[in-house]
This record gives C-alpha cells, sequence and structure tokens, in this order.
C-alpha cells in the first residue's frame, strides 16, 4: 500500500479541541453556544446520531437541546417547533434529523429553519449564498472534506477534481467548495459516460455515491488524493456487518497519493464540522470575530 492515509479521526479530535477552547473562551463572556436536534420517529440509525451528537455537543461545553418528536407530528406541529427554536436565544444552531417520515416535507422544514441558525446549510438562502461565494454556513460534510483537503494538499488551486455523486448535501455544495478553491471542477453522476475515464482525469477524487468499492483501483489516477464520503453497511460474511466506502480501498491504496478510510476518514470530520458550524453560528449571531480555521 503505497497511499498516505488521511486521519480523519485524528483531524476531527483537533477541531473538536479547537472548538471547545473558543467555547470555554465565550463561557467567559457569558455565551454559551447551543445546538437544537429535531427528531421525528424512530429511524433507530436517526435516534444513534442524535445521541452521538448530544454526547459530542456535552463534551465541547456547548448546551444540546432535543426534540423528540412522534412519528405522527403534523406538518404544522414540527414548523411550530422549528419556529420556537428559531425564537430562542439559548439556540444558535437548528439540525432536522433526516430523513423525516414520508408524510412530512424536508425541503419545508428545512427553509423554516432561521438561516442564521441552519448549522447543516441546507436552507436554500444558505445553498445560494455558497453557490455565489458569499459568506454562508456550509453543509459539514463537504466542509470537513474540504478540511482535510486542504490539510493534505495545501493550495487546491488549477487541480482537476472530480466528484462523484451530486446530491444536494454532498456532492453539489463540495463542487461548489471545490470551484471556490480554484479547482477545475467536474460533476459525475449516474448518467455519466465512461466514469472510470473521468475519474482516472483527478488530482481529488471525492466519491459521494452510496455504493460499496464501486470506485476501482484502475479508476484512480498514480498519486491522485482520494476522499472517499460514502458509507455502506456491508455483509462481512462471518454473520456480522462491516462499513465500507465507495472506492474500493485496498486497490486504490496502491494507486493513489492520499487516501481516506471508512469508517475514521470524513465521518468524524461531519459531526465535529458540526459543532463548529454552532459555534460559528453563536460567533456571527452575537457579532463576534468567528474562529480561524473553522469555516470558509
Ligand atoms: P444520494 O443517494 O443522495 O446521492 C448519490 C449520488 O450518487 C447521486 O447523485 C447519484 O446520481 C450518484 N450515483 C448513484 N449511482 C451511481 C453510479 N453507478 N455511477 C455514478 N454515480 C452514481 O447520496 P448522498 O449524497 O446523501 O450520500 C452519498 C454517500 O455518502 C452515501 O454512502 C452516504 O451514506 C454517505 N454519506 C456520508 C456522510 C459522512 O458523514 N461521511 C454524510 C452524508 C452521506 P444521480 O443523481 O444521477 O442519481
Amino acid at each position: 500500500m503505497g497511499a498516505t492515509v488521511i486521519d480523519g479521526k485524528a483531524f476531527a479530535a483537533r477541531v473538536r479541541a479547537q472548538v471547545a477552547g473558543h467555547v470555554a473562551g465565550l463561557a467567559a463572556q457569558g455565551i454559551v453556544p447551543g445546538l437544537a436536534v429535531v427528531l421525528v420517529g424512530e429511524d433507530p440509525a436517526s435516534q444513534v446520531y442524535v445521541r452521538s451528537k448530544g454526547k459530542m455537543t456535552a463534551e465541547v461545553g456547548m448546551a444540546g437541546f432535543e426534540r423528540r418528536l412522534p412519528a405522527e407530528t403534523s406538518e404544522a406541529e414540527l414548523l411550530a417547533v422549528i419556529a420556537a427554536l428559531n425564537a430562542d436565544p439559548a439556540v444558535h444552531g437548528i439540525l432536522v434529523q433526516l430523513p423525516l417520515p414520508a408524510h412530512l416535507n424536508a425541503d419545508l422544514a428545512i427553509n423554516a429553519i432561521d438561516p442564521a441558525k441552519d448549522v447543516d446549510g441546507f436552507h436554500i438562502s444558505n445553498v445560494g449564498l455558497l453557490g455565489t461565494g458569499q459568506k454562508a454556513m456550509v453543509p459539514c460534510t463537504p466542509l470537513g472534506s474540504l478540511m482535510l483537503l486542504r490539510d493534505h494538499l495545501g493550495d487546491l488551486s488549477g487541480l482537476e477534481a472530480v466528484v462523484v455523486g451530486r446530491s444536494n448535501i454532498v456532492g453539489k455544495p463540495m463542487a461548489q467548495l471545490l470551484l471556490a478553491q480554484n479547482c477545475t471542477v467536474t460533476i459525475a453522476h449516474s448518467r455519466t459516460k465512461d466514469l472510470a475515464a473521468v475519474c482516472r482525469r483527478a488530482d481529488v477524487l471525492v466519491a459521494a455515491v452510496g455504493r460499496p468499492g464501486m470506485i476501482k483501483g484502475d479508476w484512480i489516477k498514480p498519486g491522485a488524493t482520494v476522499i472517499d464520503v460514502g458509507i455502506n453497511r456491508i455483509d462481512a460474511g462471518d454473520g456480522k456487518t462491516r462499513l465500507v466506502g465507495d472506492v474500493d480501498y485496498a486497490a486504490a491504496a496502491e494507486v493513489a497519493g492520499a487516501i481516506t478510510p471508512v469508517p475514521g476518514g470524513v465521518g468524524p470530520m461531519t459531526i465535529a464540522c458540526l459543532l463548529a458550524n454552532t459555534l460559528t453560528a453563536c460567533c456571527r449571531i452575537h457579532g463576534l470575530p468567528e474562529p480561524e480555521g473553522l469555516t470558509v
């Protein structure tokens, strides 16, 4: 294996420590950043995420607020909860855990969040701000991926970047961030012709597809930096399951210059960036200087 392994777990721990340091500084001024998570229904994976977000929020010294609502919650009830959190001065970040039950409109809920408190960066205003190169709340997974890339490569200017996947939460904002870093960006998706050839052009390859091991070793340009966003649970063959990314890791690591593992790559960065975004939102709301290096 030739590639450098990009240790997202260690980097995320540094981000969280940096956040905790700033939070301690704010406490001296009587300000406690607060993150509210709204969970509707009983989705088991969402419950795990919400628990772990609550734990990490407390660890960095922030206030955590959970609003657990029954699966049969109506649109009006959900919007009322969001409106109350918008109005609550103790809350600086609001996250509506997705997916919502099928009868609820996720876009409506997300766009009801005060954009200043939209720490997921999914509100249409933040999407527009990011797309036009203005100060936005930046979606956590792409932000975390960019932090890893900049830490590893420094200046990204002029690099060929290929993002595989065009979702609103990962692929598109990732492409916007790379464009803002002066990369030449290609977005690939399920209708892309000769995906292997497109990927082979990439100095920076970001895979955000949701298909285990889809990106093969011989799709990777020698020396490229590979960011594997995919999180896929597969049968490990012994009655257990294990997590793998969208990239065939063992083969890719023979060719790439650097690669993020799954688990331990982008995943830990997502939650660290959620905390970083909450701190950023708190500073902006209070008109305080923003901590350096925690956003773009
Ligand atoms: P979506 O399902 O919303 O999007 C997947 C994208 O992949 C789509 O744009 C789709 O194209 C494209 N795609 C699907 N099949 C192919 C194919 N055969 N060839 C090329 N492109 C294809 O997923 P998300 O963006 O939400 O998530 C992607 C992955 O990242 C998942 O594994 C998810 O679990 C993981 N993830 C990880 C996070 C983390 O914290 N590390 C956070 C969020 C997601 P099309 O648009 O044409 O359908």
